[in-house]
């Protein structure tokens, strides 16, 4: 018997979930980010060039790295914008109070407050529909199980696991039941 925990077993999940958060953002702000890096370029190429007197004098290298800097900060508000769109009415957050401040606050700061201060995704429980958190393994109305977790210490385990990652215990002493709820997605 293997007694190791996988690690490939791991890394999909691991993957899984940055897929997820990409996920998440919406189209109209890809195709907005990508309108936003074009235009900066346009700005810094075609506009800038033609209101000055005589051709700069920096070289190319540093021009290159202004334009594309530039294009790529105003992109990234926009996907911020966008994530925090879809993001923010998910955890019963403020959408338009967060995207004012995403965009407010100067060099990223309203973003890095976002994911600072944001709640657990709000999800209903699958047999009772009460309101149940993101970090919840059991329903506090009903008690159905929403995520897998530990028999010993109750901690949240991935139904992969063969062990607890926080006290040992042997995951497959646990009845089946307790251990291999889906997850509500
Ligand atoms: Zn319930
Ligand atoms: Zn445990």
């Amino acid at each position: 018997m293997n007694l190791l925990p996988s690690t490939d077993a791991r890394d999909p999940d691991a993957l899984f979930s940055i897929a997820d958060e990409v996920k998440m953002i919406p189209p109209w702000s890809v195709a907005g980010a990508c309108a936003s890096f074009a235009f900066i370029q346009y700005l810094f190429w075609v506009v800038l060039p033609s209101t000055r007197h005589h051709p700069s004098t920096d070289p190319l290298g540093l021009r290159f790295y202004f334009a594309l800097s530039w294009s790529a900060l105003v992109a990234l508000y926009v996907l911020m914008v966008g994530y925090v769109s879809r993001d923010a009415p998910q955890r019963n957050m403020s959408t338009r109070l967060w995207i004012v401040i995403c965009l407010v606050l100067p060099g990223g700061i309203g973003s890095v407050l976002y994911f600072l201060l944001r709640q657990p995704k709000i999800a209903s429980c699958p047999s009772c529909g009460t309101v149940i958190l993101s970090g919840f393994h059991f329903c506090p109305h009903c008690a159905h199980q929403s995520s897998a977790s530990c028999g010993r210490c109750y901690r949240g385990v991935r139904v992969t696991d063969l062990y607890c990652v926080n006290c040992g215990h042997d995951l497959t002493t646990d009845n089946t039941p307790a251990r291999l709820h889906a997850r509500p997605s």
